[in-house]
C-alpha cells in the first residue's frame, strides 16, 4: 500500500522525547523510513524498536547535534545505509529563560550552542542529500523547529526568542535559496506543548509562569505537532508551507 511518504527518508533530531519523538513515529507511520538523532541512546533504541514494532523501519544514531564532526559522521552513515536523507526535521533545542539581569551566560551559551549551531550543523549535513534527493525524485523537505517565540514578546525569555527568531529568519533566507532546487524550506512556530522542554527550566519567575500557563491552557500535545510536520511533508511538491504556527485554542 502507498502511503504519503512511502520511499522516503526522514532524519528526526532530538527525537529521544517530546516533538521529535511523536514526529518520528508519525513520518514512520505514513510510510517514512526513519532516522532519529538525539543524545539518550537508550530513549532513541525504544522509539526505534516501537516503531519497528508498528511495522515501520527505524535506526538510531546517538549524539550530540552541536558536535559538527559527529552530526556529518551521521550524515555519511544515513548516505551509506539508507541512500540519504530528503527529510530533515531539525528539531533538537532547549528552553531556559531568566531575566537578563541574572547573567545566566552558561544558559545563555546552551541554548545558543544547541538552538542555533547545532541546528546549522544539521543544515551543514543534511543540505547536500536533500538536494540531491530533490534532484533526482522531484521535491525534498528542510523542516525547522522554530517557536512562536519567534514572533511574540514573553517577559524573560529573550534568549531563547532570539535564538528562534534566528531559526525563523533563517528558513526563510534558505527557502528562496533551495526551493528553486525544489527543497521546500518551513519552520513550525508551536505555542505550549507540554514535552520535556519545561522541565529544564530553573529560573522561579519563569516556572511560576508556565505553572500558571498550565493551569489555564490547555496546551498542546506532541503529537499535535507531529501532525502539522506529517502534513507540511505530505503536501504535492508544488506546495510550500513555509511557516506554521500551531498555538493552544486558548493561548494568547
Ligand atoms: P524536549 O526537551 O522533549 O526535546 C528536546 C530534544 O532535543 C530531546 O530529544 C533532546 O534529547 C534533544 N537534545 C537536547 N540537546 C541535544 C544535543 N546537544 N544534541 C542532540 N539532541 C539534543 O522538548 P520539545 O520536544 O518541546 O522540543 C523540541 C523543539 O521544539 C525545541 O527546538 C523547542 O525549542 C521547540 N519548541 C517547543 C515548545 C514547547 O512548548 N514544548 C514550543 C515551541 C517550540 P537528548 O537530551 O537525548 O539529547
Amino acid at each position: 500500500t502507498s502511503r504519503p511518504l512511502s520511499g522516503r527518508v526522514a532524519v528526526v533530531t532530538g527525537a529521544s522525547s517530546g516533538i521529535g519523538a511523536a514526529s518520528a513515529e508519525h513520518l514512520a507511520a505514513l510510510g517514512a523510513r526513519v532516522v532519529v538523532l538525539a543524545r539518550r541512546a537508550d530513549r532513541l533504541e525504544q522509539l526505534v524498536a516501537r516503531i519497528n514494532e508498528n511495522g515501520g523501519q527505524a535506526g538510531a544514531l546517538p549524539l550530540d547535534v552541536t558536535d559538527q564532526a559527529a552530526v556529518q559522521a551521521a550524515a555519511d552513515r544515513v548516505a551509506a545505509e539508507f541512500g540519504g536523507a530528503d527529510l530533515l526535521f531539525n528539531n533538537a533545542g532547549i528552553m531556559l529563560p531568566a531575566p537578563i539581569e541574572e547573567r545566566a551566560g552558561e544558559q545563555w551559551q546552551h541554548q545558543i550552542d544547541l538552538n542555533i549551531t547545532g541546528l546549522m550543523n544539521a543544515i551543514g549535513a543534511f543540505t547536500p542529500q536533500l538536494v540531491k534527493a530533490a534532484e533526482q525524485h522531484g521535491v525534498a523537505d528542510l523542516i525547522n523547529t522554530s517557536s512562536i517565540a519567534a514572533q511574540n514578546i514573553y517577559p524573560n525569555f529573550a534568549v531563547y526568542s532570539a535564538t528562534k527568531a534566528y531559526v525563523t529568519h533563517l528558513s526563510r533566507h534558505l527557502r528562496v535559496e533551495l526551493g528553486p532546487k525544489n527543497v521546500r524550506v518551513s519552520a513550525i512556530e508551536p505555542g505550549i506543548v507540554g514535552t520535556e522542554l519545561q522541565s529544564h527550566v530553573t529560573d522561579d519567575g519563569a516556572l511560576a509562569w508556565l505553572a500558571g500557563a498550565k493551569e489555564t491552557i490547555e496546551w498542546l500535545t506532541p503529537e499535535d505537532v507531529a501532525q502539522t510536520v506529517g502534513f507540511v511533508a505530505s503536501l504535492p511538491a508544488r506546495v510550500n508551507l513555509q511557516q506554521v504556527t500551531v498555538m493552544p485554542t486558548a493561548q494568547a
